[in-house]
């Protein structure tokens, strides 16, 4: 499917003129990005319609325009009128009976009433202002036999929408709506280019025409402050305008053969996705030479390719709002302040005695009230001198600021005795003294882990603003590659990065997107990147600059390329660019290179385009097992491990050598210049463990 480059959503209105003051139940058209414009009048609307999709189709953008109103009948009902199933016989039809002036004055209780007259019994049309008015328009619904045709179209089942074709007033009045919006949709429709979704062809047109229903998003809508319509209109278009081309595609095009006839709501079967869309906030795309590296620079340093790649990413995953519950392994999105302090009131740390003050050294008696205070209880308050019996947890009565342990208590049904001294306070938790009411309890960028949650509903934090999920797409390169559980031919490998990069990015806390294997052949690679729907992707293999590395010379076609050539080993130049917007890693293909750049630059820049913030490599320096120098000009990275208390690294520096990675725990990091190791010198280790 095309995609679409403008989204138009009018929210549409059968009354008359509406005030000057922009207000509700009249006309709203939001384009996306831009604030709603407010109509007064179905003229003035149809006429700023026409204009603007002339206007769009002259630039050559496709645009998708929304309507708030059925585009069709229950199945069986344009026959009962035109004689004909065709849904534009009955567009005809309305244009050529409907009368508006422009005061809004219009004959639509007339026409209902005169097509209650070409179905047996009362109906389908009902409701009207007077009772008394229209004698073949019922005010109510009790009596109507909805057959042939039925109420409700399948869409509006599917949507779960209560608002009915053929309901002329009392909210919500869409049978009106249809009546006055039909004959501007039919005008539109004969401009040159347009379509109307679902019917006949629209998959071709440069203007589709479709409709929607606000009821899909009214979550999203009952949180805003603004005017409902505007609210409604801006919020559809930028919940239709974040869906990709392959959220969409299904939605317009997957439809039962009943939507032919009675047409279709435009995202009936989603619900929470658009729900979900028009509450997020999508952030702005990357720039374009986010990966231009300073020139003059031949080799680059590790550090400066990793500042640069700092500075020059930011978030790029849509925020939402969720449950705590269902918030497990996000990232939040904005501060969350707590809600409530913890502990709320100031309560007892242990089993005891609870009094008022603290008391010197010597024997102390103090008579017990007859109540008790246990975790969740609120008893009276206690008179000064007296103890009253606490448990572990409950808040503190009033005239209570001390507890004694009640190992160090005698007591009797009445009375306790103790030796003192006994610090006032003492074995009490202070209100807040964990987090007080509003300060942060967890920062934005946090990953949300089991201690976040617990935190989060300690103090009251019911919902929380995350950021949708990274998708990474991890994609293998190269006409050597053979899948697994498959013969590989004698000069094939087996396609090993694959399912460590999958791995990986599953084990940083993205979601990892399968983009499978493209042979040598750029215009495969070039397909599999278009249809590629993530928020950034791995390849790895074919990021040099020879021949067959196709990943470079592509992204350098789209002109958003650049080859990093860093000084460090392993690793050869690593493709760094946009493809579409989306930012493409392309790691060398040797297993160990691809994996040591993935922990050294993928995952921090990662983090950061999933909002997370940057991540550091988190390292110590440990005595070496082992002997090496080596000559300036380039950062190593060893396969290592712990072995009591000292760094052994991997027998063989082999690239390919990918034993060594299993074998390993850990990376020895040497420094940029040069260095001559002796075992028992301290060199930096990294462990495997914080980092994936
Ligand atoms: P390239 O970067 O495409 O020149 O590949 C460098 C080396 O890595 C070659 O020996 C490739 O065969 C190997 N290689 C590339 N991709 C993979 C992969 N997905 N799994 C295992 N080895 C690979
Ligand atoms: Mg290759």
């Amino acid at each position: 499917m095309k995609p679409f480059d403008t989204i138009i959503v009018a929210d549409w209105s059968a009354a008359k003129r509406a005030p000057a003051k922009p207000s509700k139940d009249a006309i709203w058209i939001a384009i996306h990005g831009q604030d709603p414009l407010y109509f007064r009048t179905r003229q003035d609307a149809e006429s700023w319609l026409t204009d603007t999709l002339r206007a769009e189709a002259a630039a050559g953008r496709r645009t998708l325009a929304c309507f708030d109103f059925p585009f069709g009948y229950p199945a069986g009902f344009a026959r009962q009128v035109t004689g004909s199933d065709d849904p534009f016989a009955l567009w005809d039809w309305f244009e050529a009976h409907i009368t508006d002036a422009p005061d809004g004055t219009n004959n639509r209780y007339a026409i209902a009433e005169h097509l209650n007259t070409l179905t047996p019994g009362p109906g389908p049309f009902w409701g009207k202002l007077k009772r008394e008015d229209h004698p073949g328009l019922p005010y109510r619904k009790e009596g109507i036999d909805f057959a042939p045709h039925g109420e409700l179209r399948t869409c509006d089942t599917v949507a779960r929408a209560a608002s009915s074709c053929f309901q002329m007033n009392f909210p919500p009045t869409v049978g009106g709506q249809i009546m006055m919006g039909l004959p501007t949709l039919n005008r539109l429709r004969r401009a040159p280019g347009v379509g109307v979704w679902p019917f006949d062809g629209w998959e071709n047109a440069d203007t589709v025409l479709a409709e929607i229903w606000p009821g899909l998003i009214e979550p999203a809508v009952k949180e805003t402050p603004g005017i409902r319509d505007a609210e409604q209109v801006r919020l559809l278009a930028k919940a239709l305008a974040s869906l990709s081309p392959q959220e969409l595609a299904p939605l317009m095009t997957d439809l039962p053969d009943a939507a032919r006839e009675e047409a279709w709501i435009l995202g009936a079967e989603a619900r929470d996705l658009l729900t979900a869309r028009a509450r997020s906030l999508a952030p702005p795309p990357l720039k374009n030479d986010c990966f231009a590296l300073p020139p003059g620079i031949h080799w680059t340093p590790v550090d400066e390719a990793l500042d640069r790649l700092r500075a020059t990413l930011h978030p790029v995953t849509r925020t939402e709002t969720l449950p705590v519950l269902q918030a497990a392994g996000r990232i939040l999105a904005a501060d969350a302040a707590a809600r409530r302090s913890n502990p709320p009131l100031p309560n007892t740390a242990v089993d005891g005695y609870g009094f008022a003050g603290g008391r010197p050294a010597g024997v102390h008696c103090l008579p017990l009230v007859p109540e008790r205070a246990a975790a969740g209880d609120a008893p009276g308050a206690v008179p000064d001198g007296h103890a009253i019996r606490v448990l572990t947890g409950a808040a503190l009565p009033d005239g209570v600021d001390t507890v004694i342990l009640q190992e160090d208590v005698t007591a009797s049904a009445t009375e306790i005795a103790f030796n003192g001294p006994i610090k006032p306070g003492a074995n009490t938790r202070r209100a807040g003294e964990d987090v007080t009411h509003g300060d942060v309890a967890v920062q934005k960028g946090t990953r949300l882990g089991p201690a976040e949650l617990a935190l989060l509903s300690a103090t009251g934090v019911a919902e929380v603003q995350v950021h949708a999920p990274l998708r990474v797409g991890i994609l293998s390169t190269g006409d050597e590659l053979a899948e697994l559980g498959t013969d590989a031919r004698p000069g094939q490998i087996f396609d090993a990065n694959r399912p460590m990069l999958i791995s990986l990015a599953g084990r940083f806390g993205h979601e990892s997107v399968d983009l499978g294997r493209v042979p040598d052949n750029r215009e495969a690679l070039r397909a599999t990147l278009d249809s590629a729907d993530c928020d950034a992707i791995l390849t790895s293999g074919g990021a040099s600059a020879g021949d067959e590395d196709h990943v470079s010379a592509l992204l350098a076609e789209a002109g958003a390329m650049n080859l990093w050539r860093i000084a460090m080993k392993p690793g050869r130049p690593l493709a760094l660019g946009l493809w579409n917007g989306t930012p493409v890693f392309g790691l060398p293909g040797n297993p160990v290179a691809a994996f040591v750049c993935t922990l050294i630059f993928a995952r921090p820049a990662l983090a950061l385009l999933a909002g997370q913030g940057w991540l550091d490599t988190t390292g110590f320096a440990i005595p070496a097992a082992f002997s090496k120098s080596k000559k300036p000009g380039r950062r190593e990275y060893l396969r290592a491990r712990i072995r009591d208390g000292r760094a052994e690294v991997f027998a063989s520096e082999g690239s390919g050598r990918i034993s060594g990675l299993s074998w390993a725990e850990g990376l020895v990091e040497l420094p940029d210049g040069a260095a001559t190791i002796s075992p028992g010198d301290p060199v930096r280790y990294i462990p495997f463990a914080g980092l994936f």
